[in-house]
């Protein structure tokens, strides 16, 4: 593949997600032509009108640092709770702190970007390969998906509630707050899911 230019930092990406989106939209491998411009035109129109009204329901946005993975969630979040488990520290650099909500309440506005990394037995983690935010932790068959704190634009009051996995957590750092903390998982105590 021919390295393409990299955008400036802080680039307008939306551009890039257009045109990503129309990709994923057009129904044939058949050559490009005005008839599919025209009907791509379409369903890109109908998508943002139905956004648009459904924008008033909205609980909350995210996105990660570039905009390739963003996303919508329609109903109430977990308060977050901070994971402190190896796997968490070497995809964020630092403890893990994750909200989450049913999957019938999340829905992606753009995935263009979004690479699952099979991180267990148990589960998966979702990162954008365009700019390497780690946003996302899936338990396979789970019904709720966990969502990295900080890709939160918060319209609700979410706090940090716990922490687990504590045995694990490396020295270098104290937990220096009053909230309960577990050695493994909270067995749902705290968190639900998790
Ligand atoms: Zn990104």
């Amino acid at each position: 593949m021919p390295k393409k230019k990299e955008p400036a930092l802080g680039a307008d990406y939306s551009s890039k997600m257009k045109s990503r989106y129309a990709e994923k939209v057009k129904t044939s491998a058949k050559k490009y032509s005005k008839a599919h411009r025209r009907e791509n035109r379409v369903v890109v129109n109908m998508g943002e009108e139905a956004q648009q009204k459904s924008l008033k329901e909205l609980g909350c946005q995210g996105h990660c640092l570039c905009g390739a993975v963003s996303f919508n969630i329609f109903g109430d979040l977990r308060q977050v709770v901070n994971c402190h488990c190896g796997q968490c520290l070497h995809t964020h650099g630092h403890y893990g702190a994750y909200s989450s909500v049913e999957k019938n309440k999340f829905k992606f506005v753009n995935d263009a970007g979004l690479k699952w990394f099979r991180s267990s037995n148990e589960a998966r983690r979702g990162f954008c390969q365009e700019c390497g935010a780690s946003l996302f932790w899936e338990r396979l068959g789970g019904s709720t998906i966990s969502i990295a704190a900080g890709m939160l634009d918060l319209g609700q009051e979410v706090k940090t509630i716990g922490h687990i996995y504590c045995s694990d957590k490396p020295a270098y750092y104290e937990i220096a707050d009053d909230l309960p903390q577990f050695p493994q998982s909270s067995k749902g105590k705290i968190d639900g899911s998790i």
